[in-house]
């Protein structure tokens, strides 16, 4: 049966991000700017205070914005997990473009300046929400708006400089970071239908997680080749703009096709970006193929991409069943127990997982306290022993030589004998 559970309440404010699970998805350095907002701090404070949080240094010269919080990287991917632990909001993750890690290679992917669309700065504004930034605006070979039809700008239309829409301390999306002025005025020039095309691959690709595993990305190329070039990996690489040895990179030595080269491929192919990420490849057939050649396909050994990603409601109700062990788990064992990381605990099942971690940290207060509880009836004991035996006036270190070594070695341990023998005499 369905378990109900209920979180601890979150440390910073549960900010529901913008455009969840659709090709506007906010980034996630547009919800750190927000949540900052929300809690009347800069956007500089708010990073430092969780590094702080979670016992990481601080660097003075080191800005917030230098740490590309939307990227593809491990680092993007531990600054989700934290503000999913911190707010109680899960998916996070899905705010940044780690997602994707497993499936592309980093080259061509971060554009050279910030870029927005001025018309959706102006659409949040009247509808009367805080504008936010899109994801898909920090993908290079995105150079449109889908949704406006118009090519994304870099440049503020009040004072002409680049670079203004979030790298200061204080940032508020939509708004230049140099002269204040609103980012969603000024004229847009029409996009091409080749980046609205592109746009809307990128912009699919987003509203889906991708499913395919690390192992599966292989399995996946093959597929890829078998069916654009009959499985001939010099055919594939000439026909498509390919250099024969990146194509083997890809096949043999981990390496990852850019975000240009899965376009070409998504172009070519007559297949989506999401399409392909999901690894639903099974009934893809290649636009204006002769028949034959179908044929000859569905004979293939690697129809369907067998290597998908984890099924996360068998792992909450596996989770909800470790929050009725009768000793509590911390964190980390319940996620070796699902071999799971405690950054994706958070991400992907963060009630069950702030739980879990909420009542471990009961336990431990709970039993530390009893620790405490036994030592103060230890000292107590040898208090009496030592009145009985005559004594009048004892001293902590006479108590403490008494102690059995591992009470001895307790933190605090004199602290604890003084309160002791202080609420005797004192
Ligand atoms: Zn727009
Ligand atoms: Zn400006």
């Amino acid at each position: 049966m369905m378990q109900l559970i209920q979180p601890p309440r979150s440390t910073l404010h549960a900010l529901a991000p913008q455009g969840l699970d659709t090709p506007d998805v906010e980034s996630l350095t547009s919800y750190v700017c927000r949540l900052a907002h929300s809690h009347g701090i800069t956007s500089q404070r708010l990073v430092d205070w969780v590094l702080g949080f979670f016992e990481h240094s601080v660097c003075d010269k080191y800005g917030w914005h230098q740490r590309n919080l939307s990227s593809m990287s491990a680092e993007s991917e531990q600054w989700a997990a934290w503000l999913s632990e911190l707010t109680g909001v899960e998916s996070l993750d899905s705010l940044t473009l780690s997602p994707y890690r497993r499936l592309l290679g980093t080259p061509g992917l971060a554009p050279r300046s910030d870029r927005w669309c001025p018309c959706c700065f102006s659409e949040d504004k009247q509808r009367g929400e805080e504008p936010y930034l899109r994801l898909a605006w920090d993908i290079a070979p995105v150079e449109a708006c889908l949704k406006h039809k118009v090519k994304l700008t870099s440049i503020c239309p009040h004072c002409q400089r680049s670079n203004v829409r979030n790298r200061a301390a204080i940032v508020v999306p939509g708004y230049c970071t140099a002269c204040g002025g609103f980012l969603g005025e000024g004229s847009a020039e029409p996009a091409t239908p080749e980046s609205l095309w592109t746009a809307r691959q990128v912009g699919n690709m987003l509203a889906h997680r991708p499913q395919v595993a690390a192992e599966g990305v292989v399995p996946l190329l093959e597929t890829i080749i078998e069916r654009m070039a009959d499985g001939k990996i010099t055919c594939f690489a000439s026909s498509y703009g390919f250099s024969k040895s990146g194509v083997w990179h890809w096949l043999r030595k981990g390496g990852l096709p850019g975000i240009k080269a899965w376009l070409t491929i998504a172009l070519h192919g007559g297949i989506g970006l999401d399409k392909l990420f999901a690894g639903e490849v099974q009934n893809w057939a290649m636009p204006h193929q002769p028949l034959q050649l179908n044929i000859a396909l569905s004979e293939s050994p690697r129809a369907g991409i067998q290597s998908r990603e984890l099924d996360w409601e068998e792992i909450r109700a596996s989770l909800r069943l470790m929050l009725e062990l009768p000793t509590p788990l911390s964190i980390n064992e319940a996620g070796k127990r699902v071999g799971i990381g405690r950054k994706h605990l958070y991400l992907r099942a963060n009630a069950e997982a702030r739980a879990i971690a909420d009542r471990h940290r009961r336990y431990r207060a709970a039993s530390k306290q009893q620790h405490v509880d036994e030592l103060r009836a230890k000292i107590e004991m040898l208090l009496d022993e030592r009145l009985e035996a005559g004594y009048e006036g004892i001293s902590a270190r006479d108590i403490w030589a008494r102690l059995d070594t591992e009470a001895q070695s307790v933190n605090g341990i004199f602290h604890h004998i003084n309160l002791v023998i202080s609420s005797r005499y004192g």
